[in-house]
């Protein structure tokens, strides 16, 4: 499995997250990325990979576990 995580201090509620993986992000009322799952399959990796790579400060990354 893959871990997601995310920088709330960084996140600036960009919302590139959604765009690439709507079924993995939200944004809460304060503009910061909620993590819908915090472990996916390898065969999510592609799109939150994605997430991660076009958000706009970085504020997404992966860990394998
Ligand atoms: S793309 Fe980055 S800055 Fe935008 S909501 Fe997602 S994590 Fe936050």
């Amino acid at each position: 499995m893959i871990k997601v995580a995310a920088d709330l201090e960084a996140c600036q509620g960009y919302a590139n997250c959604i765009v690439a993986a709507e079924d993995m992000f939200d944004i809460d009322d304060d503009g910061k990325v909620i993590l819908l799952r915090t472990t996916i399959p390898e065969t999510d990796r592609a799109r939150v990979e994605e997430a991660a790579r076009t958000c706009p400060v970085s504020a997404l990354w992966l860990e394998d576990e």
